[in-house]
């Protein structure tokens, strides 16, 4: 198989362009899918400040990669649960990344901020440890972000087009109202971007192997069985059958993703304990959790 721009050695073909490129060229179409990305979705200026939030895995560092040489300015930030046998392992591939490039990185781990990792606080709580993951995720992302320009995640393709599947097979009108690959700063939440959208999970991967980025590759231990992976099997399949049937089917769906309302559109308000902004009625979700676990008092008034 020849590179079709340069004829040399193809190492990697995508089925989907009928395109085979050699290493040069496939890094070099992957930097166009992030800047095309981008520039549809109007998703960051020149010279913009990024908080490119890393969980240690292929697709954030490709992302945090890609971001650093297309000329932005980039923090990462890592936000360390405290999970047995695979937080400590994903933190220090994110410090090896950002040392060795000389980075900028934010880490915030629950055990300082909770004194409790995350299996102990779903234990406690008796909630899904994934419930509780995403919303902290959220929350540390958000507080991270003061001072910069937008927060950008590793979502990929694959991921994008799970959870629209997701959505619509149970017509989850609010998730589909604000599923979109940029979200602007609101209601004291920074803006969200997810420059990756166009590219898929086997596509960041060999970026990744190409580029020589040293990634934590174990699956959480906490996803076992998620209905996300039983959906992004499902979507390959069908890929499988019908090349280009993901891209056509998630750019589709944002044509016409001003449809779909929030039927709760309830204006958040900032969190009578940290400012953060929440509609679970004056305290947020996060302080809750720490007056659940008895770290903090409820708040009188
Ligand atoms: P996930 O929800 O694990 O599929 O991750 C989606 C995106 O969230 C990743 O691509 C990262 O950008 C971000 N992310 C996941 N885990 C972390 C973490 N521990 N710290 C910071 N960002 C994370
Ligand atoms: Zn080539
Ligand atoms: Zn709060």
């Amino acid at each position: 198989m020849k590179c079709r721009i340069c004829k040399g050695e193809a190492e990697i073909y995508l089925p989907q362009y009928h395109l085979a490129l050699c290493r040069e060229h496939f890094l070099e179409f992957f930097l166009k899918r992030v800047k095309k990305a981008i520039k549809d979705f109007k998703m960051l200026s020149k010279g913009d400040r990024v908080l490119v939030a890393v969980s240690g895995g292929k697709d954030s560092l490709a992302l945090w990669d890609a971001l650093d040489l297309l000329g932005y300015e980039t923090t990462g930030f890592f936000l360390d649960l405290g999970i047995e046998g695979a937080s400590a392992k994903a933190r220090a591939k994110v410090e090896e990344f950002a040392s060795r490039r000389e980075l900028p990185l934010k880490i915030v781990s629950l055990k300082e901020e909770f004194g409790l990792p995350l299996g102990e606080v779903a234990k406690r709580l008796r909630e899904p440890a994934c419930k509780l993951c995403g919303r902290l995720k959220r929350y540390y992302m958000d507080r991270a972000a003061q001072g910069f320009s937008a927060v950008a995640t590793g979502h990929n393709l694959d991921d994008e087009v799970a959870f629209l599947f997701g959505n619509v097979l149970h017509w989850k009108e609010e998730y589909l109202s604000h599923q979109f690959p940029v979200l602007p700063a609101e209601f004291g939440f920074s803006k969200k971007v997810k420059p990756l959208v166009y590219l898929s999970e086997r596509e960041t991967a060999a970026y990744a192997f190409m580029r020589g980025i040293d990634h934590h590759v174990e699956r959480c231990p906490f996803s076992q069985g998620a209905t996300s992976i039983f959906y992004k099997n499902i979507m390959r399949q069908i890929e499988l059958r019908m090349t280009g049937t993901r891209l056509s089917f998630l750019k589709g769906f944002y044509k016409i993703r001003d449809r779909f309302r929030n039927p709760v559109k309830e204006k958040p308000q900032p969190c009578k304990v940290c400012g953060y902004p929440t509609t679970a009625g004056g305290i947020c979700s996060v302080c809750r959790m720490k007056i659940r676990l008895g770290l903090m008092e409820e708040p009188s008034g």
